[in-house]
């Protein structure tokens, strides 16, 4: 008997009738033979709908408010799966977060797991229960409520799938797994069958936002099989799992964009050691992450522009801080962009050829696209570019590098 940990995503459980058609699947698999746990989204759309009830509210939300806020989307989607479970005659229970106890750290909005108690969901499915787990949250040390950051869901999957030793752990969405880039900006996307867990943590951190990128390490770390396919069809789906000879070689595996980001330049800086440390610094200690970071050449009064990139979520904090740190400084102000979008090509056999990253200049260049900032990594290169360009970016990129289906 396998046991599998089945999750649903928002657009898979989006109204009743959704829920219904879930349900049938869930308990088609279990009547194969096999132990089934689900984990559940928020319906589409009802997370956003409570970000904006919160700003209706104030300007900037209590994050720990904004946990218990956030985590209720997923309690109601368990709840009715459960019903709808137990409706066609199979045995069901739904759980919260704290009730299969998944501890995590306390940074409110985007915490990580560190433990989860297996006991719970070992008893349920010993009882020939089908447990249905609220995705996105756990508790604290306080038993304050915390969610993993939009997303999360997966990662409660595959982490459940972890402690449980599960043989499979699924993750059914709208699409019919990962492509070479999102199938809603290019038409002719190609589904990939398999892909290793490092492409795949490389294109989720890059913004592919098919998969939540911790649930990648996650699977990584624990060697999770794990597979992402359409909850609307029997197809078999994409195969994230160990790199293997069988795996296709190319350069460019995939084309990523990443509309969730903001660039913050702090104008006329003195050129001295210690100034970044000093910046990188009080931002990471907001638990703030820092993206693409860009000094330029000082001028000839010793002062330099430094840009660096952050998540939208992340930006009125990280503005605030980097206002505080220029006036101490005495650097000559600070400027915001929004509307900005990194596009990135990635793979792990560029490590082995040359030109890549001016080809993807060189496209970029034709389409008359200006390029803000670089960063490269052995497997990957990303550009900070204007966010009106960024589909057609995405699509020149992804013909250039000839991965479509024809
Ligand atoms: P869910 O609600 O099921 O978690 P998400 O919206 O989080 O679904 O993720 C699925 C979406 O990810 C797809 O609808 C697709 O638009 C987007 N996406 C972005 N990049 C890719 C990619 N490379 N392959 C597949 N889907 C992608
Ligand atoms: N409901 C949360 C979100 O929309 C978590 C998830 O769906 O994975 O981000
Ligand atoms: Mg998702």
């Amino acid at each position: 008997m396998a046991l599998i940990v089945q999750k649903y995503g928002g657009t898979s459980v989006a109204n009743s009738e959704r829920i219904r058609a879930v349900a049938e699947r869930v308990v088609a698999t279990a009547r194969e033979g096999n132990q089934v746990i689900v984990v559940v989204s928020a319906m589409a759309g009802e997370t956003d709908k409570l970000v904006r009830f919160a700003h209706e509210i104030t300007d900037a939300p209590d994050e720990r408010e904004m946990d218990l806020l956030l985590s209720s989307g997923e309690r109601v989607t368990s709840a009715l799966m459960a019903m709808a479970i137990q409706k066609i005659g199979s045995d069901s229970m739904s759980f919260t977060g704290r009730q299969v106890g998944i501890r995590t750290d306390s940074s409110h909005t985007k915490a990580m797991i560190e433990s989860i108690e297996a006991d719970r969901l070992k008893r349920a499915l010993g009882e020939g229960k089908i447990p249905v787990v609220a995705g996105f949250q756990g508790i604290n040390e306080l038993s304050d409520v915390t969610t993993l950051g939009r997303g999360g869901s997966d990662t409660t999957a595959v982490a459940i799938a972890a402690a449980l030793k599960a043989d499979l752990c699924e993750i059914y969405t709208d699409v019919e797994g990962v492509f070479t880039a999102d199938p809603r900006i290019v038409p002719d996307a190609r589904k990939m069958d398999r892909v290793s867990y490092d492409e795949m943590l490389e294109m989720a951190s890059l913004g592919a936002k098919v998969l939540h990128g911790r649930s990648v390490e996650f699977a990584k770390k624990y060697s999770v099989p794990l597979i992402v396919r359409s909850s609307f069809n029997q197809a078999p789906g994409t195969l994230v799992t160990k790199e293997d000879g069988a795996m296709e070689k190319v350069v460019v595996t995939g084309i990523t964009h990443d509309k969730n980001q903001t660039r913050i330049t702090l104008k006329g800086v003195p050129d001295r050691p210690g100034i970044a440390a000093s910046i990188f610094n009080a931002i990471a200690k907001a638990n703030i992450n820092v993206d693409i970071i860009v000094q330029n050449v000082s001028s000839d009064d010793n002062a330099t522009d430094l840009s660096f990139t952050v998540s939208k979520s992340d930006e009125k904090k990280a503005l605030e801080i980097t206002k505080k740190i220029s006036a101490e400084l005495g650097s000559r102000g600070v400027t915001i962009n929004s509307n900005v979008a990194k596009v990135s090509i990635l793979g792990v056999g560029m490590q082995s050829h040359f030109g890549v990253a001016a080809r993807m200049f060189e496209t970029l260049s034709r389409e008359g696209i200006n390029i803000m900032m670089i960063s490269t990594s052995e497997i990957k290169i990303s550009c900070v570019i204007d966010v009106k360009h960024m589909e057609v970016a995405v699509r020149a990129l992804h013909a250039e590098f000839e991965l479509g289906q024809g």
